[in-house]
């Protein structure tokens, strides 16, 4: 990275004119992903879809209505939440993400978690958890929120995935609910330690 300090922006510039990967030969649109800098919780899922694709937003589509829907249900906007996927350009056919393309992309991701360091991390699906809890499963960890790298992480079951399948819409919601409790105690903690809030690992080790 140049002298110059990075910014989301610049991240989005990058993305749109990335060529790291096999997956932009197809996209029509990139999407870095969207929301505030100064976001709480980012939410990281697969890839773009057809509507993504489309537009260079995440999230557009009805995986898109139910997640905002699900904001909703816990007093939030999607405004103030930053949204993106572990990979941005759309797999052709939304076939799963290849471990390449995946390795090629994770330095984004990476700028902008931190960047926007959020309280809680929430992955939606196997790809985003994987990153963070590589080896488990979603259905084994949902809605647990695991210290990692000084960060709080929570596993859930992709809203696509949900919306198909009531009986996880059931435990998507359920465990968006625990959410408003993890961001206060990620709160809590740094407001007692705030000499400390770059060393989360330790502080937060009570989960
Ligand atoms: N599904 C995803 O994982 N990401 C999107 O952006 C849209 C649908
Ligand atoms: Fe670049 Fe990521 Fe798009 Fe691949 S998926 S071309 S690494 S932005």
């Amino acid at each position: 990275m140049s002298e110059e300090t990075d910014n989301l922006e610049k991240i989005a510039k990058e993305v749109s004119a990335c060529e790291k990967c096999k997956l932009y030969p197809t996209r029509k649109k990139a999407v870095p992903g969207d929301g505030p800098a100064n976001a709480k919780i980012m939410f990281i899922g697969e890839g773009p879809g057809f509507h993504e694709n489309e537009q260079g937003r995440p999230f557009v589509g009805a995986a898109g209505k139910f997640l905002s829907d699900l904001l909703a249900s816990i007093g939030m906007k999607r405004e103030e939440v930053f949204i993106t996927n572990v990979v941005k350009c759309r797999p052709p056919q939304n076939r799963d993400p290849e471990v390449d393309e995946l390795k090629a992309c994770n330095a984004y991701l990476e700028r902008q978690i931190a960047l926007i360091n959020p309280k809680v991390i929430v992955t939606l699906g196997r790809f985003s958890m994987e990153k963070f809890f590589p080896g488990s499963k979603v259905s084994a960890i949902h809605g647990q929120a695991r210290t990692i790298g000084g960060r709080l992480v929570v596993a859930m079951f992709h809203p696509a995935a949900a919306l198909h399948q009531p009986q996880y819409k059931s435990l998507i919601e359920q465990d968006f609910k625990k959410l408003p409790e993890y961001i206060a105690k990620v709160e809590a903690v740094q407001a007692a330690a705030p000499l400390v809030a770059d060393d989360g690992a330790e502080q937060l080790s009570l989960f």
